[in-house]
């Protein structure tokens, strides 16, 4: 079998900086910067859009199993196609993602996402962010990481985040927010959020994304990358 392209895995709970860090490896080492959130977050919209109930394994899956998804990059930005309609802004909602929580508990909709997922990964180096990249998707990536923060500080980035987006939420509505979605992605029995056995753990708390990605990428050098 020829050899897979250079591949790293970032998973790790909300708003831990994973985005953040992967864009700055993949642009480091030009690998392809993949955010399979971004998909999770498509089906729950998507779904919603159609009228079906989120928690409707068999539909939602079905429904996944026809979506065409499109994910480059258009000055500097992450672009979202979806069946040729660009939804790249219409997912960052805060309930697009508690959404995106409540369909990734699915196995049907996994199921669907898995092989697309996997095939990005087939053709070229891929940086990959997500919750199971690690021990599902990619589980013989050279490197893998599990970003972690502590729950005050990742609901403070959160929150000015959505700030930077006009949205004011107060502080501890964040939090609990973010305490839910950590406790549905990590909780669920498909795929839930761990880290892989041979993973990295790092702790972002005290560290600027920089500083992670700078770390991730000397990681990834010293394994081949
Ligand atoms: O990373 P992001 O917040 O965009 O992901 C939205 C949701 O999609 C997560 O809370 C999680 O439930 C789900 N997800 C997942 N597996 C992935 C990526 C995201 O279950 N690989």
């Amino acid at each position: 079998m020829p050899e897979r392209p250079f591949a790293i895995a970032i998973d790790g709970p909300a708003s831990s900086g994973k985005g953040t860090v992967a864009r700055m490896v993949a642009r480091a080492l030009d690998f392809a910067y993949v955010d399979t959130g971004a998909m999770y977050r498509a089906v729950a919209l998507i779904g919603a859009r159609r009228g079906l109930a989120l928690d409707d394994g068999p539909a939602l899956g079905a429904m996944t199993d026809t979506l065409a998804f499109d994910l480059s990059w258009a000055d500097g930005a992450l672009k979202v196609v979806v069946d040729g309609e660009d939804l790249s802004e219409a997912i960052r909602t805060e309930v697009v993602g508690q959404g995106a929580s409540a369909v990734a508990v699915l196995p049907e909709v996994r199921a669907a996402l898995l092989g697309r997922q996997r095939a990005l990964a087939e053709t070229r180096p891929v940086v990959m962010d997500g919750r199971d990249i690690g021990t599902v998707v990619l589980p013989d990536a050279p490197v893998k990481v599990f970003l972690d923060a502590r729950a005050e500080i990742r609901a403070a980035r959160r929150q000015l985040e959505l700030q930077s987006r006009g949205v004011e939420q107060p502080f501890d509505e964040v939090l609990a927010d973010l305490r839910a979605r950590d406790a549905q992605d990590s909780q669920r029995a498909a795929a839930p959020l761990r880290m892989a056995d041979d993973g990295i753990y790092l702790d972002s708390s005290a560290l600027t994304p920089r500083q992670v990605a700078a770390k991730v990428v000397d990681i990834a050098r010293a394994r081949g990358a």
